[in-house]
């Protein structure tokens, strides 16, 4: 079977991409490379049923072919993170809501169906522990502009839902909890990549806030094996799912944590939101995913735990760190 998936080139991508090739599927990855890397899918340029093409998921010229010539779509194409619409709110609010709505909109016209991948910020700063699927979103001022990536995100997830209600298109939402493992960079301000390179170039690790806000960390590859199991399943339709682990960690103990498994000798540095972000940036204090429905349906569970995950991104940023430039 052959499948487009667009943010094919990002970091969730571009593992999805390998699993599906390695279940002995074809592949059509569509990506800008904007926050895509082409090194994330450079290995897989030669293997037979790899296709890549370079563009934008906004351009609908582009996409009506690809949804043509595939059986089903993984839609991940988006900005990534909270920072990146901090700094370009324009552009990030239009290539999430843009995008999905041409990919939706083609999806529609060629009945195929789609796996939308969203995110746990969808449910803003709802305190409530843990999160499940039919629990409200809490979102902050429109005048605080991290607000519009959870915002915007909720509108896909509303769009996508859209399209099932009134034609019934097969679509899933993937509500995906901090998700990490190699190839994710720290370029967006994502931790584990951040605490990892810090420690192993012997720099200060930088604990945002007091530390004791949380976090659940799910290995990329759990994540890619729950969105495959998804698709496969027509329960799954008009639904919306938790993707995660719901092992618990604070920041301080992540960076402690980190700091033991390289052996650094890093100081660990509290720097106050103030310095982080802009200011007005409100940040979450826990997110733990509720993960029974999605256990329920395809007997979903996190496999792989934080040291496991924590000693494939350290062992991969060793491995960066020995290559020649
Ligand atoms: N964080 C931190 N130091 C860093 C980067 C992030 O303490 O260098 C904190 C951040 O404030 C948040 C947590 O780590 O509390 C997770 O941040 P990330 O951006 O990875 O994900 P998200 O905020 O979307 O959960």
């Amino acid at each position: 079977m052959r499948y487009l998936v667009t943010g094919g080139a990002g970091f969730i991508g571009s593992h999805l991409c390998e699993q599906l090739l390695d279940l002995g599927h074809e592949v059509l990855a569509l990506d800008d490379l904007s926050t895509g890397r082409f090194e994330n899918v450079a290995a897989l340029e030669d293997r037979p049923g790899f296709e890549l093409r370079v563009a934008s998921v906004t351009d609908a010229g582009v996409v009506e072919p690809c949804v043509v010539d595939c059986r089903a779509i993984f839609h991940l194409a988006s900005a990534v993170g909270v920072r990146l619409v901090v700094d370009e709110p324009v552009k990030t609010i239009e290539t999430i809501v843009g995008g999905t709505d041409v990919v939706l909109r083609a999806a529609a016209r060629y009945r195929r169906p789609v796996v939308l991948t969203s995110t746990s910020e969808v449910y803003g700063k709802s305190e409530k522990i843990p999160f499940s699927e039919g629990d409200d979103c809490v979102m902050g001022p429109t005048t605080t502009r991290r607000w519009a990536y959870a915002c915007a995100k909720a509108l896909d997830e509303f769009l996508a839902l859209a399209h099932w209600y009134e034609s019934r298109l097969p679509v899933v939402v993937a509500r995906l909890f901090n998700t990490v493992g190699p190839r994710q960079t720290g370029r967006y301000g994502m931790v584990v990549p951040r605490f990892v390179e810090q420690a192993l170039a012997g720099e200060p690790i930088t604990v945002y806030g007091d530390g004791r806000q949380s976090r659940c960390f799910a290995h990329v590859l759990d994540v890619v094996d729950a969105l495959i199991a998804l698709i496969g399943r027509p329960e799954a339709h008009g639904q919306v799912f938790n993707i995660g682990n719901d092992e618990e960690i604070t920041i301080r103990d992540l960076a402690e944590r980190v700091r033991g498994l390289t052996g650094a000798r890093s100081t660990i540095r509290m720097v106050p939101y103030t310095e982080a972000y802009t200011a007005g940036f409100e940040d979450m204090v826990r997110r733990v995913p509720d993960l029974s429905k999605i256990n329920r349906l395809i007997g979903y569970a996190p496999r792989r735990d934080l040291d496991q995950i924590l000693a494939d991104v350290i062992a991969e940023h060793k491995n960066d760190r020995h290559l020649p430039e």
